[in-house]
């Protein structure tokens, strides 16, 4: 553990006899960007009300390196938060918005912090303006700047860049990573845009009815989901139900309908009998029926297409499986002419490498 790592430890908050955050145990590393994803009402913001000190849990302890700030208030921890409204003050400049932090902490120098401030949000021009002379966007790099001004040890960002619209989201999501890297401050970024949390996070915790589902990398979440909600809310999946036939040392063997497939055993020991079988949409490649190949690439033969949608980088396909049962798969558009059309009798291909295994207890949707 380093030294200003922020560690939660069995916090619950419950409002009467609804448990909005459940015995919850996180731990986020000094200097890392952090996300909270999940659905609406699952917690999230609640959960970082506490670290912020807005809100008391009734559980647990949140401690910041070797203090226990579990229930110092707010204006004590060195934590700042920045809200989806901007909540500037339309009267002053933005120098003397971003400023006001630091007067109010009667800091010297506060002229070349101010500056030094406004350069890393890239706002180094308009110190001089009004907040309604700034757009949505440039607003929100203010408000970064002011939360930023004190040196907090934890930046708490709640939906900052829900207000926005998708082109400037994008943009500001690189931007966020960047000042993030630069100025090393530990950020913990609340979002329900599953897009959002993966361009910008080292480390993403999926929080679904109070509880972590599951916590990891965002490219560990993708390729190797632990639920079928991890599963569905990191982009789309296809499953598919299977039962366990065989096992060997590094493999499963699998029967879907009938046919044979192969999925890694790292994850999926523990599993038998029935699971989900999922793959990624992107993962999956079509080739007309009949067409051989020797690839080891697992199949599911007999497939229709049903629906062809062309989505600019990508085709999209919905084939309908002999049982019923439509899969997704993506297509890189690479220049090349659409090779599959409506009715077309398609095989579904895939390695069994990007093939994750899911407990078929849970519910696939
Ligand atoms: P959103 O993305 O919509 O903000 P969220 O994941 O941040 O959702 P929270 O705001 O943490 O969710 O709320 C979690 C649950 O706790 C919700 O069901 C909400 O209605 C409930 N809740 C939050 N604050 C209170 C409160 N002060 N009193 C009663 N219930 C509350």
């Amino acid at each position: 553990m380093a030294g200003s790592d922020l560690v939660l430890t069995g916090v619950t908050k419950r409002f009467g006899a609804f448990t909005a955050v459940d015995d919850l145990d996180l731990t986020v590393p000094q200097g890392s960007f952090f996300a909270l994803l999940g659905p609406s009402g699952c917690g999230k913001t609640t959960t970082l009300r506490m670290v912020a000190g807005l809100e008391e849990p009734t559980a647990g302890s949140i401690r910041l390196g070797a203090d226990d700030i579990t229930t110092l208030r707010p204006y004590r921890r060195p934590v700042n938060t920045v809200f989806q409204s901007y909540a500037l003050f339309p009267h002053l400049t933005i120098f003397e918005n971003v400023a006001f932090g630091l007067r109010r902490t009667g800091a010297k120098k506060v002229k070349p912090q101010v500056e030094e401030m406004l350069e890393l949000v890239e706002l180094g021009q308009y110190g001089g303006r009004k907040p309604t002379q700034l757009s949505g966007g440039q607003q929100q790099r203010v408000a970064l700047a002011r939360a930023l001004i004190n040196r907090p040890q934890v930046l708490l960002l709640d939906e900052p860049l829900g207000a926005l619209d998708l082109k400037l989201r994008r943009q500001m999501q690189i931007e966020l990573k960047r000042i993030q890297t630069d100025v090393g401050i530990t950020f913990v970024h609340v979002t329900h845009d599953q897009e959002e949390a993966m361009t910008m996070a080292d480390t993403i915790a999926v929080m679904n009815s109070g509880v972590i589902e599951q916590m990891g990398s965002p490219a560990e979440l993708y390729e190797h989901p632990s639920t079928t909600f991890v599963s569905n809310f990191l982009g789309q999946s296809n499953l598919v139900a299977a039962t366990v036939v065989e096992k060997d040392e590094d493999h499963l063997l699998l029967d879907v309908e009938g046919s044979r497939l192969v999925a890694p055993l790292a994850r999926a020991a523990a599993l038998t009998g029935r699971v989900w079988v999922g793959v990624r949409p992107e993962k999956v490649f079509l080739a007309h029926t009949g067409s051989e190949t020797d690839d080891g690439s697992n199949v599911l033969r007999g497939a229709v297409v049903t629906d062809v949608s062309f989505v600019g980088v990508s085709t999209q396909y919905l084939a309908r499986l002999p049982w019923g049962q439509e899969l997704m798969v993506f297509e890189q558009n690479t220049g090349a002419r659409l090779s599959f059309r409506t009715g077309d009798q398609v095989d579904l291909h895939w390695m069994p490498a990007h093939t994750f295994l899911l407990d078929a207890a849970q519910d696939a949707t």
